[in-house]
């Protein structure tokens, strides 16, 4: 709202005069020029000034007239409007200051009596915006400094697709003590309340008193749904430390209610009317509770909530496992490598989808243990089953979360070192995304696994990130040919030319290929004719057990007629 930086406007017809004006402002703001009139306005509404120098005779339309069209334009009257002039007569003076103006400067200028004039009235203009914007008792945003900062807010989201909270706290039980202590006592209060409040936000949360008891927390730039839930318990049990004033402890509580853009709001309007009504609700469902405004965002936190808790539980007790898809090369009929996939049945014995709790945990940071687990366990199998005579390669999907994280290599040279698998018995699942997002970051820590032996494969290959200069940068071992493109193969033109395209480019780049998703024996008839000899699929072998895996490894893969 406003910028640190005063904004004056130098309006002057001889360049004479523009120039000494500039020369006394310099450094106080930041400066921009009219040359007459119609400029100075029309600049004017788009600089939006803190402070006009104007001079007075300028033809067509003179500095009174300017002044007068400044003062009736509602967006611009704000400015603080300085005359300059060489006309000495009281009455200009005069006129100057009844149409508007604050102040008058004499040509020439004395450059130094009259920078001090400006600065002081730069200070003046401040300090109104400051009252303007604030109130008085906390010195915090009010309603107007927050409207603003809403729709700043309000409109970064729409550009890059984010989400906005508002967040309406008020206190359950402040009447009593304003009331029947006394309003020294309850201003007292209110001021801790808005110390806690700050220091709880982010410094890019906008914390406003709304008058009264009545708290309002702009959070723009809201990742997850989880973050808000969790920032207004944190509200509600700050608000529970006892109050000490000069007149003793007092105990509070409050309630909160919570809407978001653009899930259940369109704009601030209505942002602040359904925080207002979930606030009510929360007062209404008993008190120090905050509750969202769309039930439907509750229910899903809540859920989210569960299953994070049980994902929590699964992995302290040891409920993950890891089953294994075999690849098989269809030209040696034998299995070359096997893929874990992680697999879950949650208490009730029902089983939970990778798709349904992976996203979830990557969201919360749970996939960092989660993929340390499945790795362990990978690698322990590797090395088991290579103990047996079987050399195959083992590999395990990598999430982005994993990925980025400081101590990824790291975590990957435990895991090797501990379970005693060997390096090129480990392939990393990643997909292109992961890849194009930090290129720089990405090339290292690929030419680390590459310089410890491990191998890399690009998952789900053709439907991400589609820059394919990329490939070429980054040493990478493995195309894997997405499933979707597999599927409809055999009765989608497009998609047997991508796998075509896809193929050529992993002859060229000198990847090895792997389809993914392989159902029926006319697809891998196919494929094999395309030229991709390894395939993954429910063709050959469902994701399986240790046990079953082991059995499969000693009896050879089922490839049938090909
Ligand atoms: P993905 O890496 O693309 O894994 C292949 C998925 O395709 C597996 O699903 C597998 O069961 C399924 N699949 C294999 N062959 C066929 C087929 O012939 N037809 C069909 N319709 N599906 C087939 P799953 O196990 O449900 O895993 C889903 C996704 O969850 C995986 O996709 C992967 O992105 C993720 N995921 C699984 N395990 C892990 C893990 O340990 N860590 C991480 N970060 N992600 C995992
Ligand atoms: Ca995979
Ligand atoms: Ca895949």
């Amino acid at each position: 709202m406003f910028s640190q930086e005063p904004v004056i406007l130098i309006v002057d017809d001889a360049a004479s005069g523009v120039r000494v004006l500039s020369e006394t402002v310099r450094g106080l703001g930041q400066v921009y020029f009219a040359t007459d009139g119609p400029g100075a306005l029309n600049t004017a509404r788009q600089c939006r000034p803190d402070l006009v120098l104007l001079d007075i005779e300028m033809p067509d339309m003179d500095g009174y007239e300017v002044c007068a069209a400044l003062k009736s334009d509602p967006e611009i009257c704000d400015a603080s409007v300085i005359f300059v002039t060489s006309h000495a007569q009281v009455e200009n003076e005069l006129r100057a200051l009844r149409c508007g103006g604050v102040d008058f400067l004499h040509k020439p200028l004395n450059v130094l009596v009259a920078r001090a004039r400006i600065r002081a009235h730069l200070t003046l203009r401040n300090e109104a915006k400051r009252l303007a914007n604030h109130d008085a008792l906390t010195n915090l945003p009010n309603r107007l400094l927050l409207q603003d900062r809403a729709n700043q807010a309000l409109r970064q989201a729409i550009g890059t697709k984010g989400r906005v909270g508002m967040l309406l706290l008020d206190l359950d039980n402040f009447k009593s003590i304003n009331d029947s202590v006394s309003h020294a006592v309850g201003d007292a209060v209110l001021l801790e309340v808005g110390r806690r409040l700050v220091k709880a936000g982010r410094v890019t949360d906008t914390i406003s008193r709304n008058g009264g008891d009545e708290f309002i927390i702009l959070m723009p730039d809201i990742r997850s749904l989880e973050t808000v839930g969790s920032f207004a318990a944190r509200l509600l049990s700050e608000m529970t430390v006892p109050f000490e004033t000069p007149s003793g402890r007092y105990t509070l509580t409050a309630s909160i209610g919570i809407s978001l853009f653009p899930d259940d709001s369109a704009d601030m309007d209505s942002l602040y009317r359904h925080a207002e009504a979930a606030m009510y609700q929360a007062k209404r469902d008993g008190r120090n509770r905050y509750g969202f405004f769309s039930s439907r965002i509750e229910d899903s936190i809540r859920a989210r909530h569960r299953l994070d808790q049980h994902m929590r539980s699964a992995l302290e007790q040891g409920v993950f496992e890891v089953f294994y898809q075999a690849k098989v090369n269809v030209l040696q009929r034998d299995i070359v490598g096997v893929e874990a996939l992680i697999r879950w049945r949650d208490a009730d014995g029902k089983r939970v989808q990778p798709s349904d709790f992976i996203p979830l945990a990557e969201e919360t940071g749970l996939i960092i243990p989660i993929g340390r687990y499945v790795l362990l366990q990978a690698c322990k199998d590797a090395r088991v089953w290579r103990e047996r005579g079987h050399e195959i390669c083992v590999s395990v999907n990598i999430s982005a979360v994993q990925f980025k994280e400081d101590d990824f290599l790291e975590t990957v040279k435990n895991v090797l070192e501990i379970t005693g698998a060997e390096a090129r018995m480990l392939e990393l699942e990643i997909t292109e995304g992961v890849l194009a997002r930090d290129v720089d970051k990405s090339r290292k820590t690929l030419a680390a696994l590459k310089e410890l032996g491990i191998r890399v494969a690009i998952d789900d290959f053709g439907i991400g990130y589609s820059s394919l200069a990329y490939l070429k940068q980054f040493p990478i071992d493995v195309l894997k040919i997405d499933r979707s493109f597999v599927q409809d193969m055999l009765t989608e033109k497009l998609d047997s030319a991508i796998i075509d395209a896809i193929i050529k480019l992993g002859q060229v780049l000198n990847l090895e290929l792997v389809a993914e998703g392989v159902e029926l024996p006319e697809q891998a008839a196919a494929l094999r004719d395309k030229g991709c000899l390894v395939m993954q699929g429910y063709l050959y072998s469902r994701p399986a057990p240790f046990a079953q895996m082991s059995e499969m490894l000693e009896n050879g893969p089922d490839i049938g007629e090909l």
